[in-house]
Order: structure tokens, then sequence, then C-alpha cells
């Protein structure tokens, strides 16, 4: 399998062999709480997900796991909403981060976004690829020449 693919392998780290129960394929519907807004239960239901990461149930009656603590491990969810973000006015794309185009400016002129703010949850190699491609967008912007190095373009992937 050729680098950066990485095959997919059933792990058990030493923290897995303590206990508890791994379920695969499966998406949370619901929080059930008490009164006093406590969580009791969860439901989950199984199914699997298609190439664009929609899930689709396979199961008619969701199953309820009780619970007393729920940990939500949601990941990178966009860059903060913060004054930088609105006071520019920037354009969002459908995943949550700064739009760009081709030469990695956002929807406000002269505003340019490189790394996770306009690719997403991302690695230290892409970041400063970004760097370097959104400098050189910014330096074609500024004189019209294109001179310095673009590495990556702002829609590139890595291999999967
Ligand atoms: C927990 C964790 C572990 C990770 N582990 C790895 C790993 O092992 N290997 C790897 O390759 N990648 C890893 N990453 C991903 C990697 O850190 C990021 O992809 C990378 O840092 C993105 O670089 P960036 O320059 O786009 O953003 P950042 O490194 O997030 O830099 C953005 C900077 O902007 C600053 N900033 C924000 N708002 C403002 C503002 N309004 N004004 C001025 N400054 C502002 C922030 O303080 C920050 O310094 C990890 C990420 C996380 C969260």
């Amino acid at each position: 399998m050729p680098w950066p693919t990485y095959p997919a392998i059933y792990r058990t780290a030493p923290a897995h062999e303590e206990g508890g129960t791994r379920l695969f394929s499966m998406d949370t519907l619901e929080f059930l709480g008490d009164e006093k807004g406590r969580i009791e239960a969860i439901t989950v239901t199984e199914g699997f997900r298609d190439e664009s990461k929609a899930f689709h149930p396979t199961t008619e009656a969701p199953d309820v796991i009780p619970a007393q603590l729920a940990l939500i491990a949601l990941g990178f969810l966009g860059p903060e909403r913060g004054r930088l973000i609105t006071d520019l006015g920037v354009e969002l794309d459908q995943h949550g981060n700064v739009a760009r185009d081709g030469n990695f400016m956002s929807s406000v002129e002269g505003a340019f976004v490189a790394g996770d703010m306009g690719r997403g949850q991302s690695l230290i190699v892409w970041a400063i690829a970004e760097g370097r491609a959104a400098a050189a967008g910014v330096d074609r912007y500024l004189t019209r020449r294109d001179v310095l190095p673009c590495p990556i373009g702002p829609g590139d992937r890595p291999i999967t």
C-alpha cells in the first residue's frame, strides 16, 4: 500500500483491553435525559457511510444504550466564527471553512486564506505548502508577476 495511504486494520490499544464495548458503523440519533437534564441514555443506529460521508441507517429500530456520561469527540468544526471572520465578512464554504478562489483569495478582495482555515483540519505539511502557495497568490495579486513557487492548489488533496 503506497504512502500516504494507510490500511484499515483492527487495532487494540491497552486502553481497549481494560474493558468496554466497541461498536462500529453506528450513528448517534439522540441523547435521552431525565427531568433535570441529566443524561440517561443515547439512541444509536447501525448503518454505513457513502462516498460523500452521508450516513444511511440499515436498522429500523434504534438501540438504546444506558449512559451517565457522554464524551463528544467532534474534531475540527471549522474556524472560529470570531471577529476576524465576521468583521471581514468573508464567505464560508459548505464545510464551514473560509471559501477561496484558485489564487487563495477569499470572497473579500485582497484578503487571502491559507492553512486549516481554508482547507479544514489537516496536517503541518499541508499548512506549510498552503502558506507558500498563498504567498505566491498574494504576490501575483500585488505585482501581476508569477515568479514565486506555488506547491499546491487550494483544492489539492492527498492521494487516497
Ligand atoms: C490536537 C492537535 C494535534 C495535531 N497533531 C498533528 C500532528 O501530529 N501532525 C501534524 O502534521 N498536524 C497535526 N495537527 C494539525 C496541525 O496542527 C494543523 O494542521 C496546523 O497547525 C495548521 O496550521 P495553520 O497555520 O493553518 O493554523 P494554526 O497552526 O492553527 O495557526 C493559526 C494561528 O492564527 C492565530 N489566530 C487566530 N485568530 C487570530 C486573529 N484574529 N488574529 C491573529 N491571530 C489569530 C492562532 O492563534 C494561531 O497561532 C494537530 C492539530 C491538533 C489540534
